[in-house]
């Protein structure tokens, strides 16, 4: 928010806890200031002067064309840059639409993504279908930092993994990973949508360089609305990318300094691609921030013990969540994630069609963070469109039942599922 117009006014957030920057970040204090974000229902901005117009053209650090930057979109973004303990954030209409960007960001044509294979389906379709088509390829691997390693190539320029993979609960070796990919010149990218926006991980405080993130989950957290976001760290070797370095006194790097990252998820995914977030959607999301810790504690809380539950009940199969400690990614869990280990668990079933259909309380809907217990059969839906192979390393197989645990009273939720099973 540094260079925003109404930074003077803020609080300064820097040093806050995630509770108290989640309801007071972002808001000016002073006489008449709403209590709580308007909402800047606005095309363009006026300017005083030509100088003024010719000026921001050149810089885009104010506030011109709502396509780039709104008053109530760019109070949401101080407040995620908070949260995550960031430099910027640009935030967009989807997480679709921040993955796409965070990628273009370290990419262009010829250019290479080592990721975990363990990914969200759209991510997977991304790096499968769609960046193919503007001649980035990408290595799914297992996710560990010595998978990671052998798949690097001299045209290596972006590590992927998510913080707490869905809904098989892999968690990113964030430390190492970082370590590899800023050895070969190329950035460690975070997909933290599970890790709610930082409640549960920052991961830039691990060392990766950029945290994309959907808003539509934890942080809306009510089925309401729809968004992204792109978080980059303070510091970033982007020295060895043609994409900053490339033009000589001209390139993005000599013009941007220390910002270039930043400025170039904007420009990219707001300005040229258009994916601007809306700015009621902005206040929609940024009033969910301010009940994600509650929420969240509360849901892990009953993932856990929802958990440890399942695994007693016959009939369950395998159940998988990373707070439990026969799970491969417990010790990894325990050492990143703070304040529980997720709202996401998945679990085995015989009857999956059956299962859903005999619900009255769990809701079946393709959606992670609401409120509401959701339950989806990810083999036909999530990851339907997913080779065979990449669904099973994913850890979805026919009987795998998701379920993002909402906050609904736990003994209630434990009577639907056994009545059932
Ligand atoms: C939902 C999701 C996305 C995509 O976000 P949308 O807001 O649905 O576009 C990306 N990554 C993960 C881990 C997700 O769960």
């Amino acid at each position: 928010m540094s260079d925003s117009p109404e930074a003077a006014d803020l609080p300064a957030s820097a040093g806050w806890s995630f509770e108290t920057a989640a309801v007071q970040s972002s808001i000016p204090r002073g006489l008449g200031q709403t209590v709580g974000f308007p909402i800047h229902a606005a095309a363009a901005f006026q300017f005083d002067t030509l100088e003024q117009a010719q000026e921001e053209f050149q810089n885009n650090t104010g506030l011109s064309y709502a396509r780039l930057q709104n008053p109530t979109v760019r109070a949401l973004e101080g407040r995620i840059t908070a949260l995550e303990g960031g430099a910027d954030t640009v935030a967009l209409a989807s997480g679709q639409a921040a993955t796409l960007t965070a990628i273009l960001s370290a990419c262009r044509a010829g250019d290479h993504v080592v990721s975990a294979s363990s990914l969200f389906g759209g991510t997977t379709g991304m790096l499968s279908n769609i960046l193919p088509l503007m001649g980035i390829s990408a290595t799914l691997v297992d996710n560990t930092p010595e998978a990671v390693r052998a798949a690097m190539q001299d045209n290596t320029r972006l590590v992927w993994a998510e913080m707490i993979s869905n809904p098989a609960g892999d968690i990113a070796d964030i430390t190492p990973l970082a370590q590899t990919a800023h050895e070969r010149g190329a950035l460690l990218a975070i997909d933290n949508t599970c890790g709610g926006v930082g409640f549960l991980c920052r991961p830039l405080d691990h060392g990766a360089d950029i945290v994309a993130q959907s808003l539509t989950k934890w942080a809306g957290g009510h089925g309401s609305v729809m968004g992204g976001s792109v978080t980059v760290g303070a510091r970033h070797g982007l020295s060895r990318n043609p994409i900053y370095t490339g033009g000589g006194e001209t390139s993005v790097l000599k013009v941007r300094g220390n910002a270039a990252l930043a400025w170039r998820q904007r420009w990219l995914g707001a300005s040229q691609l258009g994916m601007t977030l809306a700015p009621h959607s902005a206040f929609l999301i940024a009033q969910g921030l301010e009940t994600l810790a509650l929420r969240l504690a509360r849901e892990c809380g009953t993932a856990l013990e929802l958990a440890r539950w399942l695994q007693a009940q016959p009939g369950v199969g395998q159940v998988s969540y990373p707070g439990l400690e026969d799970h491969p990614f417990y010790a990894q869990a325990q050492r990143y994630l703070n304040n529980g280990c997720g709202a996401v668990l998945a679990f085995e079933v015989p009857d999956p069609a059956a299962f859903l259909s005999r619900l009255r309380v769990l809701r079946v809907a393709p959606n992670l963070g609401d409120v509401r217990t959701l339950v989806v059969h990810p083999w036909t839906t999530t990851h339907g469109r997913v080779p065979e192979a990449a669904r099973h390393a994913a850890g979805v197989s026919p009987q795998t039942i998701r379920m993002s645990v909402g906050v609904e009273a736990v003994a209630d939720l434990k009577a639907d599922i056994a009545a059932a099973l």
